[in-house]
């Protein structure tokens, strides 16, 4: 048998390796049109800040090492042209020796990846408009890097625009992040991106939203970049808005494409031709929790699919569920982890959602810190999607309600589920204990949460103590500490919807158990002031 795998990175080579596992005689030819095999394209960021100090540590193998490790024979600088499928026989390029040559495959496996979105705009070409998806592209933006510091703008707000802003801001230089939506990282929603808005301000960041980019204009000094409603000067730009699949040679080779340039495969991640095979960033998948079909560019369900391919490849049937989108980004101090789907996604169905601030660990042991969940969930409790904020532990939570979406587990389930527990870990509330709680109470008619303060013509009760007030106070609202409000509670009109907020939503939630039981119409403002001033800011 003979495959081969154009591609050589994420999908490529776990697709390679595992043949090869499994079928030791079978002959595995990987082309890369790249120097670079196997290289950790989601380490290239950290690099530039020199995080990750070493270079050579982003090449995780070599051409030799998998020929010698796992017998496959990986050809850089090769690039497939052409796939003749009739014939099956496939076009190459010596990208070296400009040597044309073909090569035939019982299977094929299309790797080939996505490339970096160039808009087409006046001055997109300038030499100092760079892009970061590889090596070299790494290498180029270190070396414009060098020298006095540098005016930065990075065009696009999502996980890759982030990360270059974070790491050049590391190294030492300035940057001016250019969105043209009203959010950066759009797998978040709009209230939860705000702390990242709040983090990036804090370092130095200028932000621009709504603001796309229309013109780059190479000036005397740098480049005056045009923006929807002003300029900003910059010395070199890194343009990160998006990614679209390397279909080209699937194209050409009539094989069935999607609207955005996917390849289609099946369950057993076949294209339209049984012999070729496709997995990564260049087909499309299935979204399991938004039950449709879409692009989902990201390393891990790559080298999930590279597994399923090479079993069926060598005779298996192994199907390919589809991906609940999950991701995680770090921006400087803080993390922001996101899993299923956003509520932005779900307008059209039935859902509910509930925010809470609990500490990673309990206050008692070091170093513990909040975080912000916001928790998506259906009318039975079955998890639909969460999305946190937070110092510490955020990765772990997230990983969790990630299983839940995938395995359409419920808040209830998740209530009893047992974690591994000890001061500097968790606490024996934990987070996804404390959110999955705070569900059950909505759903079960506890609490009705709330999420906007001018609604139901609303008498607002603000139940924090003084000195809070006096920090951030509530315009037009009642103020009865929570501590007082058993005594005064008569001091409310009774006629009236009371919507009740404290810091988080914790003691709000007190006093509403509190006024319902004495038959007030009562709401509690989901998240307290913690996510008031989250949505105020994007007011
Ligand atoms: P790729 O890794 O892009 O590999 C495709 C390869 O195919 C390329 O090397 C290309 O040169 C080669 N190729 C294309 N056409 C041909 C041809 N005709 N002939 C020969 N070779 C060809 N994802 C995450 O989940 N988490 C992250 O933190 C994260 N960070 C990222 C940071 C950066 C800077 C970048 C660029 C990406 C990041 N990603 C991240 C995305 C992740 O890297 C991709 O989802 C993943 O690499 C996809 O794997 P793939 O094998 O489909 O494609």
């Amino acid at each position: 048998m003979k495959v081969i795998i154009i591609g050589g990175v994420a999908g490529g080579i776990g697709t390679a390796t595992r043949i090869k596992r499994l079928n030791e005689d079978a002959e595995v030819i990987v082309l890369e049109q790249g120097e670079y095999v196997s290289f950790a394209n989601c380490g290239l960021p950290y690099h530039i800040s020199k995080v990750i100090p070493n270079r050579s540590d982003l090449v995780l193998q070599t051409s030799e090492s998998l020929s010698l490790r796992s017998g496959i024979d990986v050809r850089t600088s090769h690039r497939a042209v052409k796939i003749d499928r009739e014939n099956k026989l496939i076009k190459i390029i010596d990208l070296k020796t400009n040597n044309e040559y073909t090569e035939n495959y019982d299977y094929l496996v299309l790797a080939t990846g996505a490339k970096s979105i160039k808009p087409p705009i006046d001055g997109i070409n300038d030499p100092s408009v760079k892009y970061l998806q590889t090596i070299p592209d790494m290498d180029d933006i270190i070396k414009s890097l060098k020298g006095s510091v540098k005016k930065v703008a990075v065009i696009g707000g999502g996980f890759i625009g982030l990360e270059a802003t974070e790491n050049i801001i590391e190294a030492g230089h300035h940057v001016s992040l250019i969105e043209r939506d009203s959010q950066v990282m759009t797998s978040l929603d709009p209230e939860m991106s705000q702390y990242i808005v709040e983090e990036l301000k804090s370092h130095g960041v200028t932000l621009f939203l709504n603001q796309g980019l229309q013109k780059i204009e190479r000036t005397k000094e740098n480049l005056t970049l045009h923006l929807n409603d002003t300029q900003i000067s910059a010395d070199i730009v890194i343009m990160a808005v998006g990614v679209i699949p390397n279909s080209e040679l699937a194209e050409d080779a009539n094989l069935l494409l999607n609207n955005r340039k996917g390849v289609v495969v099946n369950e057993y991640l076949q294209t339209s031709d049984p012999n070729i095979y496709a997995v990564g960033d260049v087909i499309e998948t299935y979204n399991i929790p938004l039950k449709s079909k879409g692009m989902i560019p990201l390393a891990a369900p790559a080298t999930k699919q590279a597994r399923i391919v090479a079993e069926n490849i060598c005779g298996g049937k192994k199907i390919y569920k589809g991906v609940n989108p999950t991701a995680i980004c770090k921006m400087f101090s803080i993390v922001a982890g996101s899993t299923g789907a956003t509520e932005k996604q779900l307008q059209e169905s039935k859902y509910h959602k509930v925010y809470v601030h609990p500490s990673n660990h309990p206050s008692y042991y070091p170093n513990s810190s909040q975080m912000h969940i916001k928790l998506i969930y259906d009318e039975s409790g079955i998890v639909l999607g969460a999305q946190i904020v937070g110092k510490e532990g955020v990765d772990k939570r997230i990983d969790i309600f990630a299983l839940a979406v995938r395995n359409q587990i419920s808040v209830y389930d998740l209530s009893e589920q047992d974690f591994a527990y000890a001061p500097p870990f968790g606490a024996p509330r934990d987070p996804v204990h404390v959110a999955s709680f705070v569900a059950i109470n909505q759903l079960e008619g506890l609490t009705d949460p709330v999420f906007d303060l001018n609604i139901l013509d609303s008498l607002i009760l603000d139940v924090r103590e003084s000195d809070e007030v006096s920090l951030f106070a509530i315009k037009d609202s009642v103020h009865i500490p929570l501590g007082e409000l058993r005594e005064r509670f008569v001091e409310l009109d009774s006629s009236k919807n009371i919507i009740i907020i404290c810091a988080s939503g914790l003691r709000s939630y007190l006093a509403e158990r509190i006024l319902k039981q004495k038959n007030y119409k009562v709401y509690n403002y989901s998240g307290g002031t913690l996510c008031l001033k989250m949505k105020d800011l994007i007011l």
